[in-house]
């Protein structure tokens, strides 16, 4: 119960319940259209109010059960008003066509919805339920009303081809469901590989470019800084143990470092030795805070000769134009922070500040 009244909200094409939204609205708009056309023409034309009336009626439903879809988004209990509503007015009108016209034709129309809206377990019992209230309908139009044209034969065709049509709708929907399934858990995959580094398992650079530009829009509501660590003397550890265990170091530095990030901070491989950390809602204060704790959680011991430090420069949007200022401020502490003896954290200010110094004492 509890299941019905919950909105289901979906996210993309993708997603099997678009299409089923889809399906309800086009046959709900259609039905209200068509009830209100009815309730005109009995009225005006065959002069018949109570049957315009029953139109009306119809047509305020439906107009419900769209508004229920559309705006409350209560796609499984519209999905079951739907069907139930329509197995009812099939059995209702077999009952008033008694085996006449062709109508046993309306019946074929009832296994595509039930198992497209409902899937394939409810839609199959479902089906199973009504197709039988359809057969003893049929049973008592030929065995008991005896309506002419209609023979145990006609009643023998009717089961068979019930049977044979609930065994291939169930078959159908679940292939379709699989290869939904299927599609949609090879898209997650996609996505996450289009934004991962393949090394590290980090953020990518494109995925931190992005994600930067977006963040960047709201700074002012959301002050945000960013972090550009970059490992020290790499390339020692690579000439003295080799590329492969340098690949080991940076996948556990990137390891320590997701674990050492708060949960909104954005952390990725830059490039090469150097990642980056993007810390939304983070003043230049806390931004050193932390940027020293992500140092000192960095300066590990890999094995007894090889220790790893890393330098981070830090920079805030305070003052920046554009996220590639940010970015060039960021390196430019960071190129500090390498002079100044490495194995530390400097800020832009402090980068500038430092600079002009060296300036002053050559003048
Ligand atoms: P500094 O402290 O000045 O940063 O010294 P460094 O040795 O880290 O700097 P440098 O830029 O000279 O060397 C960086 C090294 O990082 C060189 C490059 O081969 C290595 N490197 C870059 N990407 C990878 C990678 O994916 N795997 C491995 N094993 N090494 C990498
Ligand atoms: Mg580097
Ligand atoms: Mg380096």
């Amino acid at each position: 119960m509890k299941k019905l009244l919950r909105p289901t909200y979906i996210i993309d094409k993708l997603d099997p319940n678009y299409r089923r939204s889809q399906l309800l609205q086009a046959c709900l708009m259609m039905g209200v259209g068509a009830l209100c056309l009815l309730a005109v023409i009995n009225l005006a034309v065959f002069g018949d109010p109570v049957l315009a009336l029953l139109d009306a009626l119809g047509a305020v439903i439906a107009a419900s059960l769209l508004y229920l879809v559309k705006r409350k988004r209560l796609l499984e209990l519209v999905s079951w008003l739907f069907v139930l509503t329509l197995g009812l007015l099939i059995t209702a009108f077999l009952s008033l066509a008694a085996g006449s016209n062709n109508g046993y034709l309306w019946t074929a129309v009832f296994p595509p919805f039930a198992f497209f809206l409902l899937g394939k377990t409810r839609g199959f019992w479902l089906t199973v339920v009504f197709f039988t209230i359809f057969l003893i309908q049929l049973y008592i139009s030929i065995f008991v009303k005896q309506v002419p044209y209609l023979s145990l034969g006609g009643f023998l065709n009717t089961l068979e081809v019930f049977v044979i049509s609930l065994l291939l709708y169930r078959f159908y929907e679940k292939t379709r469901t699989e290869a939904n399934e299927l599609l949609q858990e090879q898209s997650i995959r996609l996505e996450k590989m289009a934004k991962t580094d393949k090394l590290t398992q980090l953020y990518n650079r494109q995925y931190l470019d992005v994600t930067l530009f977006s963040l960047y829009k709201e700074r002012r509501t959301l002050p945000i800084s960013v972090l550009l660590l970059d490992v020290d003397l790499f390339k020692r550890i690579n000439d003295e143990h080799g590329h492969l265990f340098g690949d080991e170091v940076l996948v556990k530095m990137a390891q320590r470092l997701t674990e050492v990030v708060r949960d909104d901070d954005v952390v990725g491989r830059w490039g090469g030795e150097e990642f980056l950390i993007i810390a939304p809602n983070t003043s230049k204060s806390d931004a050193l805070g932390l940027a020293e704790r992500v140092r000192r959680s960095l300066n590990m011991s890999i094995t007894e000769s090889v220790t790893t430090s890393v330098s981070i420069g830090v920079s805030s949007a305070d003052r920046v134009k554009s996220p590639e200022e940010l970015i060039s401020q960021a390196d430019r502490a960071l190129y500090q922070a390498k002079s100044n003896g490495r194995n530390q954290v400097c800020s832009f200010i402090s980068a500038v500040e430092s600079h002009q110094r060296t300036i002053n004492n050559k003048a």
